[in-house]
């Protein structure tokens, strides 16, 4: 391997043994007489659609790479197949905001949503997999699986770190398209052992914190209480 060294902007050194250039991509979208038929196009050439896909133009819709959305596969694929519906049916179905994203890297980085607390009211629960028995029967601790969490424990997004992260997203992904909240991952029995139960950890991580209030103890304790008389009462 070569000894490669980067001079980073704010002075500092970081030796490789290989860059990667990651030159981006541009719509080519110039020459195509897109103005003439009044398809609207944003600074960087991209095509300016609205959620059901349809450009400036009343009968021109557009999907993938060309227009300002993310670029992926899955997302072209989706909204090509929005924007076609939208088309010939004379429907205006939106596409969904959740759009899942893995970088292939070892270990995996999948996430989705934000990846971090967004402001007042989020918090986040992490499970390190450390602490999973089959990352560590697998010899692969380095990673977590973390949740991004909103008012009433709904899940906003999250970040997965680990092998085939990827796969244990696309759970997370249903759950914040569907509005899931950590009570309702906690509450589905996850197979042992998986990558996936450090996700549903988790969950139970933070919807057992949300037992932990004064209120909730002292409704605990008095059907706790209650329940003992009654047994007590049974077994006269
Ligand atoms: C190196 C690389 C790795 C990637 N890896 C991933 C990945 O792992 N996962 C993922 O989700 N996404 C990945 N992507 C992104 C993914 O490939 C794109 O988001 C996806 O292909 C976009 O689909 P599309 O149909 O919009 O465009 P494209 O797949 O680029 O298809 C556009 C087609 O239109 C043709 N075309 C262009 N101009 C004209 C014209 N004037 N007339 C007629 N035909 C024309 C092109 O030749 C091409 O065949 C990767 C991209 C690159 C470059």
């Amino acid at each position: 391997m070569a000894d490669v060294r980067v001079h980073a902007s704010d002075g500092s050194l970081h030796p490789a043994d290989v860059i990667l250039v990651a030159a981006g991509r541009n719509p080519r979208t110039e020459g195509l007489g897109l103005e003439k038929v009044g398809v609207d196009l944003d600074g960087h050439g991209s095509v300016i659609v609205d959620a059901a896909m349809r450009t400036s133009a009343p009968t021109v819709w557009a999907a993938g790479d060309v227009t300002q959305h993310p670029h992926f596969t899955h997302v072209a694929g989706f909204h090509a197949s929005t924007a076609a519906s939208n088309a010939v049916l004379g429907v205006r179905r939106a596409v969904p905001g959740t759009i899942p994203r893995v970088t292939y890297t070892s270990p995996e980085v999948a996430a989705v949503g934000p990846t971090t607390a967004v402001g007042r009211g989020t918090r986040i629960s992490t499970v390190r997999h450390a602490e999973s028995d089959r990352a560590i029967t697998e010899g692969q601790e380095p990673g977590f699986s973390r949740l991004v969490i909103g008012r009433g424990g709904r899940i906003l997004g999250g970040t997965i770190v680990g092998p085939r992260a990827g796969e244990s997203l696309g759970e997370l992904t249903l759950a914040v398209r569907q509005k899931l909240t950590t009570r309702d991952l906690a509450g589905v029995i996850h197979a042992y052992p998986t990558y996936n139960d450090s996700l549903w950890n988790a969950a139970i991580q933070d919807a057992g914190a949300t037992l932990d209030k004064a209120w909730v103890k002292a409704v605990m304790s008095g059907l706790v209480r209650f329940t003992r008389r009654r047994v007590d009462r049974a077994s006269r």
